[in-house]
């Protein structure tokens, strides 16, 4: 008898709508893969505007009662999302692994970082807390109050599925906003995995919803005249056409785009160190983090000896499925993301650049890996400098001086991370002085903020004035209003045309 091999099964990935799953009745539709095995596993709906709007209908409904809720309650109920998340987190990391690809610890950590987010907001009572001047007149008090925008909206990308969320829902949730989230249509599990979340933690039906899909649901996103405001994390191009669109139609957008992060390797430096971390920032997550590492600026004599330990210790990074507890590096997100960033491998010595290990080689025939390579004598004209690769894909370019090093960050059209590797505090001070990036680190490679302060770059890595969580997102998802205030005595009330001057 033949034997019968069971098809994987494919699981329907629908919309969240007002505190329940919606199936979309648009016909459209994505597939969803393990990158480890190469296998559909899913099928995401993709949405109509309709649809967008019935999510935006939902959180305009849950609004006014959401917004009325007392300070003191959000927190409480922000308290128990923290306790259920950080309960819950290796269930999040494993939908992370099967749908991005990325390791279980890498997942686990990415869980933390947006957890950390979470908790901020649970002082959302302090962090709301405005101004007040007694006396600014006579018989006068001013006070100053935030309060939130209405319906606000997130469109996140495929690298972060569970974090680049939490950036934005968290604090737009804490400052009393509803939310429609736009997830990648290339892991759109988490949110789903995130909807459930709230609402068993007692988030209010349609305070919180997600609308599955593609460019025509982020153009009916854009386009929405009841939605205050857009947080976007992606690439350039779409971060600037998201801008542009939504900040044409009258909202509020903060726009973060790709990056290009240089990492300055002096010759003072410790050189096992700055290896450690160039492969480390360089190759976690597959390169596919927009604070990854991609260049790497030998500064003197420095280069050869980088080079021949950063060479050192690729083979020993272990490529594999990340649900294997011994892998450090999975797969590439997609087959065609995987083959294009192969094809800058491919093209290397043809613009000049010396490969010097090549990761097309011994790759396993299922899923979509690339392992670690790297590139030497890469120069800013070639296009392994210029573009943003988005993998496992490290470059050298060598430079003779510290002033050759900072010109060159400074020229890069981006400017989200940076770091700078050195035993010179008076150095490092002066590139954090010159250097024109949002994310600074010093002897540190992926220097993403913690969750009191702000994240955000500079240049095209960012549209709009405002990073996103910490205090600029409390900011972003508020705005302000000042009350004058008197409570006169009757007595003494009279008409006065005058302006209003301070007594
Ligand atoms: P992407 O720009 O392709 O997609 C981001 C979002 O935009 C997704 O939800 C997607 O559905 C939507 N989208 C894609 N094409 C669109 C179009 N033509 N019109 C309208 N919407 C469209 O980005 P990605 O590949 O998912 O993510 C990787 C990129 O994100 C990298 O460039 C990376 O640097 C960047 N990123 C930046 C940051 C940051 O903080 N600056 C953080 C994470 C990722």
């Amino acid at each position: 008898m033949a034997e019968t091999v069971e098809a994987p099964a494919v699981t329907r990935i629908p919309h969240w709508i007002g505190g329940r799953r919606v199936e979309s009745s648009s016909g459209r539709s994505g597939p969803v893969f393990n990158p480890a095995s190469g296998r559909q596993t899913g099928e995401v709906d993709f949405a109509t505007v309709e649809e967008v709007d019935a999510a935006v209908q939902a959180a305009k409904q849950a609004f006014p009662a959401w917004r009325a809720t007392s300070l003191a309650k959000k927190a409480e109920l922000f308290f128990r999302i923290r306790e259920l998340v950080h309960e819950r987190r290796e269930e999040a990391a494993e939908i992370l692994v099967r749908e991005h690809g990325k390791v279980f610890s890498d997942a686990l950590g990415e869980v933390t970082r947006g957890l950390e987010v979470i908790e901020y907001c649970c002082g959302i009572p302090t962090l709301l807390k405005s101004e007040f001047t007694e006396q600014a007149s006579t018989g006068i008090d001013v006070y100053s109050i935030r309060q939130p925008l209405g319906v606000v909206a997130g469109i996140t990308p495929f690298n972060f599925p569970a974090m680049v969320p939490m950036w934005m829902w968290a604090p737009a949730l804490a400052c009393g906003n509803t939310f429609v989230l736009k997830p990648s249509e290339k892991d759109p599990s988490a949110s789903l995995w995130t909807a459930e979340l709230l609402k068993e933690a007692g988030l209010p039906d349609g305070v919180f919803n997600v609308v599955m899909g593609d460019k025509v649901a982020v153009d009916a996103v854009l386009e929405h005249p009841e939605i205050a405001a857009v947080s976007f994390v992606g690439s350039t191009p779409i971060a600037r056409y998201v801008y542009e669109t939504a900040t044409a139609h009258g909202k509020r957008c903060q726009a973060l785009g790709g990056a290009k992060n240089h990492m300055i390797v002096l010759p003072d430096a410790d050189v096992a160190m700055a290896a450690d971390a160039a492969v480390s920032a360089g190759y976690g997550s597959a390169g596919e983090r927009c604070m990854a590492v991609s260049m790497i600026v030998a500064v003197g004599d420095v280069a050869d000896e980088l080079r021949a330990a950063i060479e050192e210790r690729i083979p020993k990074v272990k490529v594999g499925d990340g649900m294997d507890p011994s892998s450090e590096m999975g797969p590439l997100v997609t087959r065609e993301h995987r083959d294009k960033v192969a094809s800058y491998v491919e093209n290397a010595p043809g613009e000049g650049a010396t490969v010097v290990v090549d990761g097309r080689e011994g790759v396993p025939d299922e899923g979509f890996f690339l392992n670690p390579t790297l590139l030497d004598d890469v120069k800013p004209e070639m296009k392994a400098y210029a573009d943003e690769i988005f993998g496992p894909v490290l470059g050298i370019t060598r430079v003779a001086t510290y002033e050759e090093a900072v010109r060159l960050v400074n020229e890069s059209p981006y400017g989200n991370g940076t770091a700078i590797f050195t035993r010179d505090g008076g150095v490092a001070r002066q590139f954090q002085f010159d250097v024109q990036a949002g994310m600074v680190g010093i002897n540190v490679p992926i220097p993403v903020p913690v969750a009191y302060y702000s994240f955000g770059g500079w240049k095209a890595s960012l549209f709009g004035d405002r990073h996103v969580y910490g205090p600029e997102g409390i900011d972003f998802y508020t705005r302000g209003k000042v009350v004058t205030s008197r409570w006169p005595d009757p007595a003494t009330s009279k008409v006065d045309l005058g302006f209003p001057q301070t007594r």
